[in-house]
Protein backbone atom coordinates (compact mmCIF):
# COMPACT_ATOMS: atom_id res chain seq x y z
CA UNK A 1 0.00 0.00 0.00
CA UNK A 2 1.18 3.34 -1.12
CA UNK A 3 2.21 5.73 2.41
CA UNK A 4 -0.26 8.41 1.41
CA UNK A 5 -2.70 6.05 1.24
CA UNK A 6 -1.39 4.40 4.68
CA UNK A 7 -1.20 7.17 6.40
CA UNK A 8 -5.48 7.91 5.32
CA UNK A 9 -5.39 4.03 6.47
CA UNK A 10 -3.74 4.68 10.24
CA UNK A 11 -5.71 8.12 11.19
CA UNK A 12 -7.87 5.64 13.99
CA UNK A 13 -4.57 6.35 16.03
CA UNK A 14 -5.80 9.03 18.92
CA UNK A 15 -3.14 11.61 20.91
CA UNK A 16 -2.31 10.91 24.38
CA UNK A 17 -4.06 13.89 26.40
CA UNK A 18 -6.63 14.49 23.42
CA UNK A 19 -10.21 14.65 23.94
CA UNK A 20 -10.73 11.24 23.91
CA UNK A 21 -8.04 9.78 26.22
CA UNK A 22 -9.96 12.44 28.67
CA UNK A 23 -13.11 10.35 28.20
CA UNK A 24 -11.23 6.99 28.61
CA UNK A 25 -9.77 8.33 31.73
CA UNK A 26 -13.24 9.23 32.95
CA UNK A 27 -14.69 5.85 31.98
CA UNK A 28 -11.78 4.07 33.40
CA UNK A 29 -11.80 5.64 36.78
CA UNK A 30 -15.70 5.38 37.21
CA UNK A 31 -18.00 7.93 38.42
CA UNK A 32 -16.87 7.31 41.83
CA UNK A 33 -13.53 7.37 41.03
CA UNK A 34 -12.69 4.01 41.86
CA UNK A 35 -9.54 2.30 40.66
CA UNK A 36 -10.00 0.94 36.42
CA UNK A 37 -12.04 -1.90 36.22
CA UNK A 38 -10.31 -4.74 33.79
CA UNK A 39 -12.84 -3.90 31.53
CA UNK A 40 -12.13 -0.01 31.25
CA UNK A 41 -8.20 -0.78 31.56
CA UNK A 42 -8.73 -2.78 28.22
CA UNK A 43 -10.67 0.30 26.72
CA UNK A 44 -7.70 2.41 27.54
CA UNK A 45 -5.23 -0.37 26.05
CA UNK A 46 -7.02 0.35 23.00
CA UNK A 47 -6.63 3.94 22.64
CA UNK A 48 -2.97 3.76 23.78
CA UNK A 49 -0.79 4.75 20.49
CA UNK A 50 2.15 2.63 22.91
CA UNK A 51 0.08 -0.14 22.23
CA UNK A 52 -1.74 0.95 18.81
CA UNK A 53 -0.01 -0.64 15.87
CA UNK A 54 -1.45 1.21 13.84
CA UNK A 55 0.06 4.99 14.69
CA UNK A 56 2.13 7.20 12.21
CA UNK A 57 5.40 7.65 14.74
CA UNK A 58 7.73 10.63 14.37
CA UNK A 59 10.70 11.39 16.46
CA UNK A 60 12.14 15.06 17.12
CA UNK A 61 15.61 15.08 18.19
CA UNK A 62 16.14 18.93 19.53
CA UNK A 63 18.71 20.73 20.17
CA UNK A 64 19.70 24.67 21.51
CA UNK A 65 22.72 26.14 19.56
CA UNK A 66 20.48 26.23 16.34
CA UNK A 67 17.70 28.04 17.92
CA UNK A 68 17.23 31.65 16.25
CA UNK A 69 17.32 34.61 19.30
CA UNK A 70 20.11 32.12 21.34
CA UNK A 71 22.55 34.36 21.38
CA UNK A 72 26.12 33.33 23.40
CA UNK A 73 26.90 30.57 25.27
CA UNK A 74 27.43 31.73 29.11
CA UNK A 75 23.59 33.94 28.72
CA UNK A 76 21.69 31.46 27.28
CA UNK A 77 22.85 27.80 26.78
CA UNK A 78 23.15 26.93 31.14
CA UNK A 79 20.84 27.42 33.70
CA UNK A 80 23.11 30.11 35.27
CA UNK A 81 22.14 31.92 32.02
CA UNK A 82 20.45 35.01 32.44
CA UNK A 83 18.61 34.36 29.24
CA UNK A 84 18.55 30.53 29.77
CA UNK A 85 14.72 30.47 29.93
CA UNK A 86 14.26 32.08 27.06
CA UNK A 87 16.41 30.23 25.50
CA UNK A 88 14.41 27.02 26.20
CA UNK A 89 10.68 28.71 24.97
CA UNK A 90 12.26 29.79 21.79
CA UNK A 91 13.14 26.14 21.46
CA UNK A 92 10.11 25.00 22.35
CA UNK A 93 8.34 27.72 20.32
CA UNK A 94 10.15 26.41 17.25
CA UNK A 95 9.09 22.39 17.89
CA UNK A 96 5.50 23.41 18.20
CA UNK A 97 5.79 24.93 14.79
CA UNK A 98 7.37 21.88 13.38
CA UNK A 99 4.73 19.60 15.70
CA UNK A 100 1.69 21.83 13.86
CA UNK A 101 2.78 20.64 10.22
CA UNK A 102 3.75 16.98 10.86
CA UNK A 103 0.43 16.64 12.94
CA UNK A 104 -1.89 18.25 10.41
CA UNK A 105 -0.27 15.81 7.82
CA UNK A 106 -0.95 12.71 9.38
CA UNK A 107 1.64 11.82 12.23
CA UNK A 108 -0.55 10.49 15.14
CA UNK A 109 2.54 10.46 17.67
CA UNK A 110 5.00 12.79 18.65
CA UNK A 111 8.11 12.40 20.36
CA UNK A 112 10.33 15.17 21.37
CA UNK A 113 13.61 13.84 22.56
CA UNK A 114 15.85 17.21 24.76
CA UNK A 115 18.70 16.98 23.30
CA UNK A 116 20.58 19.81 25.17
CA UNK A 117 23.11 18.77 27.81
CA UNK A 118 21.04 20.91 30.73
CA UNK A 119 18.21 20.49 29.09
CA UNK A 120 15.94 23.33 27.16
CA UNK A 121 12.57 21.71 26.38
CA UNK A 122 9.61 23.75 28.34
CA UNK A 123 7.35 21.30 28.43
CA UNK A 124 4.91 23.29 30.01
CA UNK A 125 4.82 25.28 26.26
CA UNK A 126 5.05 22.07 24.22
CA UNK A 127 2.54 21.62 22.43
CA UNK A 128 0.44 19.09 24.29
CA UNK A 129 -0.28 16.05 21.28
CA UNK A 130 3.57 15.94 21.89
CA UNK A 131 5.24 13.97 24.40
CA UNK A 132 8.83 14.95 25.52
CA UNK A 133 12.21 12.00 26.22
CA UNK A 134 14.86 12.60 28.49
CA UNK A 135 16.90 10.67 30.34
CA UNK A 136 18.08 7.90 28.10
CA UNK A 137 21.09 5.77 29.93
CA UNK A 138 24.30 6.03 28.72
CA UNK A 139 24.75 8.74 25.95
CA UNK A 140 23.91 6.77 22.60
CA UNK A 141 22.47 9.10 19.56
CA UNK A 142 20.09 9.53 18.08
CA UNK A 143 18.72 9.54 22.08
CA UNK A 144 15.72 7.20 22.54
CA UNK A 145 15.01 6.34 19.32
CA UNK A 146 13.83 2.54 18.20
CA UNK A 147 12.37 0.93 15.31
CA UNK A 148 8.92 1.96 15.91
CA UNK A 149 9.30 4.98 14.67
CA UNK A 150 8.37 6.19 10.68
CA UNK A 151 10.20 8.84 10.14
CA UNK A 152 12.06 11.62 12.15
CA UNK A 153 13.26 14.98 12.32
CA UNK A 154 15.64 17.74 14.14
CA UNK A 155 14.95 20.84 15.23
CA UNK A 156 17.49 23.57 16.82
CA UNK A 157 20.29 21.86 15.86
CA UNK A 158 24.07 23.06 15.27
CA UNK A 159 26.60 22.12 12.68
CA UNK A 160 29.75 19.93 13.75
CA UNK A 161 33.00 20.95 15.48
CA UNK A 162 35.32 23.28 13.35
CA UNK A 163 32.84 24.64 10.58
CA UNK A 164 33.83 28.12 9.70
CA UNK A 165 30.71 30.41 9.73
CA UNK A 166 28.92 27.99 12.23
CA UNK A 167 27.75 29.08 15.76
CA UNK A 168 27.91 27.55 18.90
CA UNK A 169 29.12 25.24 17.14
CA UNK A 170 30.69 21.54 18.97
CA UNK A 171 30.40 17.45 19.15
CA UNK A 172 28.80 16.51 21.96
CA UNK A 173 31.23 18.88 23.67
CA UNK A 174 33.89 21.90 23.90
CA UNK A 175 36.67 19.88 23.98
CA UNK A 176 36.33 17.71 20.78
CA UNK A 177 37.83 18.55 17.56
CA UNK A 178 36.61 15.95 15.06
CA UNK A 179 35.69 12.94 14.73
CA UNK A 180 35.45 10.56 12.08
CA UNK A 181 33.08 6.83 11.37
CA UNK A 182 35.08 5.01 8.50
CA UNK A 183 36.84 8.22 7.15
CA UNK A 184 33.94 10.53 7.37
CA UNK A 185 34.14 13.72 9.21
CA UNK A 186 30.75 13.51 11.69
CA UNK A 187 29.21 15.81 14.17
CA UNK A 188 25.83 15.13 16.57
CA UNK A 189 23.81 14.86 13.46
CA UNK A 190 26.35 12.43 11.77
CA UNK A 191 25.68 10.40 14.90
CA UNK A 192 22.00 10.41 14.87
CA UNK A 193 21.40 10.19 11.21
CA UNK A 194 23.98 6.99 10.93
CA UNK A 195 22.39 5.89 14.56
CA UNK A 196 18.56 6.39 12.38
CA UNK A 197 19.83 4.25 9.17
CA UNK A 198 20.71 1.68 11.61
CA UNK A 199 17.21 1.90 13.11
CA UNK A 200 15.49 1.88 9.71
CA UNK A 201 14.03 5.24 10.53
CA UNK A 202 14.25 7.57 7.68
CA UNK A 203 15.30 11.26 8.52
CA UNK A 204 12.98 14.09 6.56
CA UNK A 205 13.43 17.18 7.89
CA UNK A 206 16.04 19.31 9.86
CA UNK A 207 16.20 22.93 11.05
CA UNK A 208 18.56 25.14 12.59
CA UNK A 209 21.95 27.25 11.50
CA UNK A 210 22.66 27.45 7.82
CA UNK A 211 25.99 25.46 8.49
CA UNK A 212 24.10 22.36 10.00
CA UNK A 213 21.79 22.92 6.98
CA UNK A 214 24.90 22.45 4.53
CA UNK A 215 26.23 19.68 6.81
CA UNK A 216 22.58 17.45 6.60
CA UNK A 217 22.37 18.65 2.87
CA UNK A 218 26.21 17.31 2.29
CA UNK A 219 25.26 13.73 3.87
CA UNK A 220 21.89 13.47 3.63
CA UNK A 221 20.62 15.65 0.52
CA UNK A 222 17.05 14.20 1.02
CA UNK A 223 16.02 15.64 4.02
CA UNK A 224 14.02 18.92 3.85
CA UNK A 225 15.77 21.89 5.82
CA UNK A 226 15.41 25.34 7.46
CA UNK A 227 18.02 27.71 8.04
CA UNK A 228 16.95 30.12 11.11
CA UNK A 229 20.25 31.83 11.61
CA UNK A 230 23.78 31.89 10.06
CA UNK A 231 27.10 32.00 11.74
CA UNK A 232 29.30 35.38 11.16
CA UNK A 233 32.44 34.04 12.59
CA UNK A 234 34.91 32.21 9.83
CA UNK A 235 37.82 29.77 10.77
CA UNK A 236 37.75 26.25 12.20
CA UNK A 237 38.93 26.89 15.66
CA UNK A 238 41.47 23.77 15.50
CA UNK A 239 43.94 25.86 16.76
CA UNK A 240 42.64 27.03 19.80
CA UNK A 241 41.92 24.81 23.64
CA UNK A 242 38.83 23.46 24.43
CA UNK A 243 38.01 26.77 26.90
CA UNK A 244 38.65 29.18 24.14
CA UNK A 245 36.61 26.88 21.50
CA UNK A 246 33.73 27.61 23.40
CA UNK A 247 33.47 31.24 22.87
CA UNK A 248 35.10 31.26 19.68
CA UNK A 249 31.75 30.74 17.20
CA UNK A 250 29.83 33.65 19.30
CA UNK A 251 28.15 35.50 15.81
CA UNK A 252 25.16 34.78 13.80
CA UNK A 253 22.63 36.71 11.77
CA UNK A 254 19.26 35.61 13.51
CA UNK A 255 16.22 35.63 12.16
CA UNK A 256 12.93 37.25 14.29
CA UNK A 257 11.51 34.07 16.58
CA UNK A 258 8.41 34.80 15.00
CA UNK A 259 9.65 33.97 11.66
CA UNK A 260 11.68 31.23 12.73
CA UNK A 261 9.10 29.60 13.54
CA UNK A 262 7.28 30.38 10.45
CA UNK A 263 9.91 29.13 8.22
CA UNK A 264 10.35 25.73 10.26
CA UNK A 265 6.23 25.12 10.11
CA UNK A 266 6.35 25.47 6.11
CA UNK A 267 9.36 23.66 5.24
CA UNK A 268 8.39 20.78 7.35
CA UNK A 269 4.88 20.84 5.90
CA UNK A 270 6.49 20.42 2.45
CA UNK A 271 8.96 17.66 4.47
CA UNK A 272 5.91 15.83 5.06
CA UNK A 273 3.80 15.95 1.91
CA UNK A 274 7.32 14.66 0.43
CA UNK A 275 7.28 11.73 2.39
CA UNK A 276 3.59 10.87 2.29
CA UNK A 277 4.19 10.87 -1.48
CA UNK A 278 7.01 9.22 -1.96
CA UNK A 279 8.47 7.40 0.91
CA UNK A 280 11.32 6.07 -1.06
CA UNK A 281 12.77 9.29 -1.52
CA UNK A 282 13.74 9.57 1.90
CA UNK A 283 16.53 6.79 2.20
CA UNK A 284 18.24 5.49 4.93
CA UNK A 285 22.64 6.75 5.67
CA UNK A 286 24.42 3.54 5.84
CA UNK A 287 28.01 2.62 5.79
CA UNK A 288 29.00 -0.96 5.13
CA UNK A 289 30.86 -2.97 8.17
CA UNK A 290 33.10 -2.95 10.21
CA UNK A 291 32.84 0.61 11.54
CA UNK A 292 35.43 2.06 12.91
CA UNK A 293 35.24 5.76 15.15
CA UNK A 294 38.47 7.90 15.53
CA UNK A 295 38.15 10.97 17.81
CA UNK A 296 40.57 13.88 18.49
CA UNK A 297 39.99 16.17 21.57
CA UNK A 298 41.56 19.69 22.15
CA UNK A 299 43.97 20.76 25.59
CA UNK A 300 40.78 20.95 27.79
CA UNK A 301 40.61 21.63 31.97
CA UNK A 302 44.61 20.74 31.91
CA UNK A 303 44.42 17.25 29.74
CA UNK A 304 46.19 17.18 26.69
CA UNK A 305 44.48 16.87 23.25
CA UNK A 306 44.62 13.09 22.16
CA UNK A 307 43.17 10.95 19.01
CA UNK A 308 40.89 7.85 19.99
CA UNK A 309 39.52 4.81 18.11
CA UNK A 310 36.74 2.21 19.00
CA UNK A 311 35.96 -0.26 16.32
CA UNK A 312 32.51 -2.57 16.33
CA UNK A 313 32.55 -5.20 13.65
CA UNK A 314 28.75 -4.29 12.67
CA UNK A 315 27.07 -1.84 14.63
CA UNK A 316 27.50 2.05 14.44
CA UNK A 317 25.16 2.58 17.70
CA UNK A 318 28.09 0.13 19.68
CA UNK A 319 30.45 2.76 18.50
CA UNK A 320 29.19 5.74 20.63
CA UNK A 321 30.48 7.31 22.47
CA UNK A 322 34.55 9.26 22.49
CA UNK A 323 34.40 11.97 24.62
CA UNK A 324 36.85 12.61 26.99
ZN1 LIG B 1 24.64 19.85 20.67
Amino acid sequence: MAFEKRLKHLKSCVYIGGPRSVVAAFLALGHDGAWPSSTAQNQLARINPRRHPRCVKLFIMTDLEGVAGVINGADWLYPTGRYYETAKRFLTNEINAAIRAFTDHGFDEIVVADGHGAGAVNIELLDRRAKLIRGWGPVVRPFGLDRSFHAMAYVGQHAKAGTPFSHLTHTGWWDVRDQRLNGVSIGEYGEGAFGAGELGVPLIFASGELAFTKEVAALTPWVVTASVLEGTIGGSGDELSGEEYERFHEGALHLHPEAANDLIEIRARESVQLFAKDRQRFKLLKLDPPYRLECDTRSYRGKAGATSVKEHPDSILGLWKCQQ
